[in-house]
């Protein structure tokens, strides 16, 4: 019965910057189906289940990690040996996830004869270059057109460097979801789904966005020019991230705790925008949030406030810097008990109350509700937006790694209740977190963030019962197949469950700081 500690979250101690993640090669599919028509042409997506580790909730298009066998299928046409392989990648891809075989000679295959080659693959009797082979198919680059090489970007724990290849997909085969990653699949006019993407009706990731973008505008001859006018579709690395339609993700590079390497900056608003925890204490990283910044005020837009969703110095790092770039006149926006212990450090012009809204005017006009969640620290701020179901959750819940609850600042019990007013906000789309990439699958990531605090509890608890006295020996118990250099912070981490459970009446304390059990 051990349980790791949480040790990635930036709290009172910052621990030396990890590296971001190396991106995986992989390969993606933007599958057109045969016949639509040229002008709005329909295209198959699945939305990612929400048990997913990368992404979840997201809208995606087939696609994965390149296989070592990839490199064996021959492909005809093919401009070089790595072209060759990626688009094997991709074709085995379909293939496993939508039992869509894009190989010529395919078409001359019964139905049940498809399901026998795709059982041979599955099952792993067949590499995917041997059944091409055994059946007498044949892959041709010319039936993958290039469509764009995107990056994850470094704020991502997995990070992949993907080929999009568009494919027409086969007459007479039909894709339907054969994967336990998506939950959900069909097909959909490109133009619809970008509109839904626009009502902030459900989240894809930016090349996904891009994608249906450049196929709303038709099949026409151009297609290819303009999936690659995008410095992203060219491996640049993406700085703005827009989830959904005014709110945009903006990662900077912070001395958080592994295995976060940068901390969210969130630009809220289209015409009026707000900037919530610019944290990086980097000159470079000021820099470009600031010139992001400028490049939205020259375009006439205007920026309310800057606002800190907490103290940690990887959310509030670069809010002075920032304002003084921007001319000293921008004010500063906070809760009261984020406001007291930094002063002398950052100016707080003005205290946000639990309840306020905060109206942004623009094309979607966007009405931010702030909710005090302390937990995590005690002047902790949420922002909830009810129409597009968006919830800024600051490091309440984060994309990556977990959370750290710690005496003083911490409390067990005010996280709990701070997540139980999250599961109770009607229409919950997204969670914009601190690190990491939205969550797309908020209920399920609440759940699975409150029962990940209940069984520690019931951990805690079980060893105090055991005999356990001191904080010392409920993390040599509890967290026994952890680290030594790690146990400190297990200890803090303990030592706030304690004052959770001796509050509930569970646990005692006596004059020598020994616990026991009541
Ligand atoms: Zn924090």
């Amino acid at each position: 019965m051990t349980i790791k500690p949480d040790v990635n979250e930036a709290g009172a101690t910052p621990a030396p910057a990890a590296s971001p993640a190396t991106p995986k090669d992989a390969a993606a599919v933007i599958l057109l189906r045969d016949g639509s028509d040229p002008a709005d042409p329909h295209v198959f997506w699945a939305r990612r289940g929400p048990g997913m580790a990368f992404m979840p909730g997201f809208y995606a298009f087939p696609g994965g990690q390149r296989d070592e066998a990839d490199a064996l299928a021959a492909v005809e046409h093919a401009a070089d040996r790595e072209t060759a392989t990626m688009i094997a990648c991709a074709a085995r891809e379909l293939f496993e996830e939508l039992g869509v075989l894009a190989a010529r000679g395919a078409d001359s295959l019964t139905k049940g004869q498809l399901a026998s080659v795709l059982d041979d693959l599955t099952s792993g009797r067949m590499t995917f270059a041997e059944l091409l082979a055994h059946y007498g198919l044949r892959l041709d680059a010319r039936d993958f057109a290039y469509a764009g090489r995107w990056v994850t970007p470094p704020f991502s724990p997995r990070r992949f460097d993907t080929l999009f290849y568009v494919v027409r997909c086969p007459r007479k085969q039909e894709p339907r979801v054969l994967t336990p990653e998506f939950d959900r699949g069909g097909w959909t006019s490109a133009r619809e789904a970008f509109e839904s993407w626009r009502r902030a009706e459900l989240l894809a990731a930016p090349p996904v966005i891009h994608a249906l973008r450049t196929l709303a505008g038709g099949l026409t001859g151009d297609l290819t020019d303009r999936f690659l006018s995008v410095p992203q579709a060219h491996r640049r690395p993406l700085r703005a991230i827009e989830f959904l339609p005014g709110f945009v993700c903006f990662p900077v590079r912070t001395p958080t705790k592994p295995p976060a390497t940068t901390t969210n900056c969130y630009l809220v608003g289209t015409q009026e925008f707000v900037v919530v925890d610019p944290g990086s204490p980097y000159e470079d990283e000021q820099d470009t949030l600031a010139e992001h910044v400028e490049g939205l005020l020259s375009e006439g837009r205007v920026l309310r406030e800057i606002i800190l969703t907490h103290l940690h110095p990887d959310h509030v790092g670069g809010a002075e810097a920032l304002r003084a770039r921007l001319g000293g006149g921008v004010r500063i926006a906070a809760h009261r008990l984020t406001a007291e212990p930094l002063r002398g450090s950052v100016r707080v012009d003005r205290f946000v109350e639990d309840g306020e809204v905060i109206e942004l005017e623009g094309e979607p006009r966007l009405s931010l509700r702030a909710m005090h969640t302390p937990g995590h620290a005690r002047g902790h701020l949420s922002f909830y937006e009810e129409r597009s179901g968006a919830l800024l959750t600051g490091d309440n819940v984060v994309g990556v790694g977990s959370v750290l609850i710690e005496p003083g600042e911490g409390s067990v019990r005010d996280y709990l209740s701070s997540l139980e007013r999250y599961r109770k906000l009607p229409n919950l789309v997204a969670l914009f977190g601190g690190h990491g990439p939205a969550v797309g699958s908020p209920r399920a990531k609440i759940d699975e963030y409150v029962s990940h605090r209940l069984r520690r509890e019931g951990d805690i608890l079980a060893a105090v019962r055991g005999g356990a006295e001191t904080g010392r020996d409920i993390v040599a118990r509890v967290y026994a197949d952890v680290s030594p250099k790690m146990h400190a912070m297990a200890e803090r981490a303990v030592a706030a469950h304690l004052e959770k459970l001796e509050a509930d009446g569970l646990v005692r304390r006596d004059e020598g700081g020994r616990v026991s059990a009541r």
